[in-house]
Order: structure tokens, then sequence, then C-alpha cells
């Protein structure tokens, strides 16, 4: 935790930014309630999830704790009920209809859900997301819903080992944020960032890192 705390902060570093300027987002899918409550004790506030059954179970085990939840996985309409009951905050939001249901399921009581567009920026035909040149629409619609807070967008680049190539991706989605904005917009988030490219996201102006294998290790998706 504290290794990945400090990267990040050498990475902020490099990049001539404040390292307060990028929040570390645990990923702990697959990992036990345990481990969560281990890096709770550590410091850490906000865990992101992406297998709903999960996620509800990991809730109920974690209820003592302040955490932050955050969900990131794929959104089936059957699961919006779900994430609007039980998260802060979704990054993969990629199309109207699951924002309109998230807005018009999310309890009165709760603030707005803080969401984020997540984009297909790498264009690949396996990878959720709206295309790039679908996202200032989405975008504008998202914006307009009542019980949501659209706060930026979130991308998962094609995996390349070279920094060069790991930030043309990123340099893209922070051009498209900054479009949204110069169109009235006010989107302050950028999610972009994993255990193997978040140096190069950070240079790229990354405000929320997703990093899982690097604070938990390997995951084991045998055991599910
Ligand atoms: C699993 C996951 C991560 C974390 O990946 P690591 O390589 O373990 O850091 C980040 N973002 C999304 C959307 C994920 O599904």
């Amino acid at each position: 935790m504290q290794a990945v705390r400090d990267a990040i902060a050498a990475a902020a570093v490099q990049a001539g930014r404040d390292e307060s300027e990028v929040i570390l987002l645990a990923v702990s899918k697959t990992f036990t309630p345990g481990a969560l409550r281990e890096a709770y004790q550590a410091g850490q506030r906000r865990f992101a999830e992406s297998y709903m059954q999960e996620a509800l179970e990991k809730m109920a085990a974690l209820r003592d704790l302040a955490i932050e939840w955050h969900y990131i996985g794929p959104i089936q309409s059957n699961k919006t009920r779900a994430i609007a009951d039980n998260f802060s905050w979704v990054h993969s939001v990629d199309r109207l209809k699951v924002a309109e249901r998230l807005s018009e399921q999310r309890p009165a009581h709760l603030p707005a859900l803080q969401v984020c567009v997540q984009v297909n920026i790498s264009m690949e035909a396996s990878k959720s997301g709206v295309a790039p040149d679908e996202a200032d629409e989405l975008a504008h619609a998202v914006a307009k819903l009542p019980n949501l807070k659209l706060r930026g967008l979130m991308a998962v680049p094609a995996p390349s080992d070279k920094i060069v190539a790991q930030r043309l991706p990123f340099a893209q989605l922070r051009k498209l944020r900054d479009q949204l904005n110069q169109q009235g917009l006010q989107l302050d988030t950028l999610s972009m960032g994993m255990s193997h490219d978040f140096t190069a996201a950070i240079a790229e102006g990354a405000n929320m890192v997703r990093i899982g294998t690097a604070i938990f290790g390997a995951r084991n998706y045998g055991e599910q």
C-alpha cells in the first residue's frame, strides 16, 4: 500500500504535479473483506468493485468502516438498482439508458450518484465504453439527469509496455475532457491508470488511478 502511494507521489512529482491531485482507488475485486480491512487500517478509504454480488457481500461484512464504494464493472440494466442503492460513484456508464435508470433509481435520501462516462478510447471491439466520437452526446445527456453528477471520463486503454505508447490514449481522453469543458460541462475527473500504466496516466493528467494488483497482489479468478 505504502509502496503504491510512494510510486504515485513520484509519478506526480515527475509530471510537475502535486501528489494531492491524484486520488488512489483500491480495486479490491476478488479480494477478501479481510484484505480490504487491512488496507483500510493503512489509511485507504476508497475501494472499487466490478462484480455486484461480491461487492454487496463485502459491504455487509465491512459495514462498520467508512468506505467510499466505487463501481467500475460492466453495467447490465438489471444491475442499475443495486448500483444506485449502494455506491457513491460509478465509472462505467457507457449508454444513456443505463444513466437514465441510475438517475431514476437513486434513492432520494442519498446524495447524487457521482458518474464517469467510460470511453472506449482504443476502439477495441471487445471493450466496453462509448465510442470517442459519441462521447460528447452521451456526456451532455448524462449531465442533464437530476440525480447524477457527471464528474468526468474513464478509460481502460489497450495494454502496452512502452510508456510512450501508454501515454497516447490517456492524452486523447484528456483532450476529450478538455473539449467537453470548453462546451460548458464542468468535468474535474480523469479516471485512468491501472497497476501497469498509472505512471503514464498521471503524466497525462489522471486524477483518479484504479489500482488492484500492485496493492493486493495477483487476482485468482478460479476461486470466485
Ligand atoms: C480490475 C480493474 C482495474 C485494476 O487493475 P490492476 O491491473 O489490478 O491494477 C482497474 N480498472 C478496471 C476497470 C478494472 O476492471
